[in-house]
């Protein structure tokens, strides 16, 4: 005579195991669709990180003087009327040539 009792046992433990890792797996994969939801009702529209954290890519734009593009982000410089992007060694000749002040009866001149 064949005794299965441990045999039915160890079924059954097997099939508690298995029900508890299935139902665990579901719970937490409905905890994280929930979540993935909820965050998706608030984009994060206002976040600080959207606004400019005064670091503009710089690097592939040209210069506003001499319409070199810029290779480093180091290498340009803002404007402080216009903040339009020169090389720091543009900036003058930039400024001369774009914000000449207006009261000045000539430009270029040879005083
Ligand atoms: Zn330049
Ligand atoms: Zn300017």
């Amino acid at each position: 005579m064949l005794d299965f009792t441990p045999l039915l046992v160890a079924a059954g433990l097997l099939l508690v195991f298995v029900l508890a890792v299935v139902g665990l797996v579901l719970l937490v994969r409905r905890q994280a669709m929930h979540q993935g939801h909820r965050s998706k009702m608030r984009p994060p529209r206002d976040e600080p990180r959207w606004a400019s954290d005064g670091a503009p890519q710089r690097v592939g734009r040209p210069c506003a003087a001499c319409s070199e593009v810029f290779v480093t982000d180091g290498e340009a410089t803002a404007c402080d009327v216009c903040e339009a992007l020169c090389h720091a060694n543009c900036l003058a000749r930039h400024c001369s040539a774009t914000h000449a002040p207006a009261q000045a009866p000539f430009r270029g001149g040879d005083a």
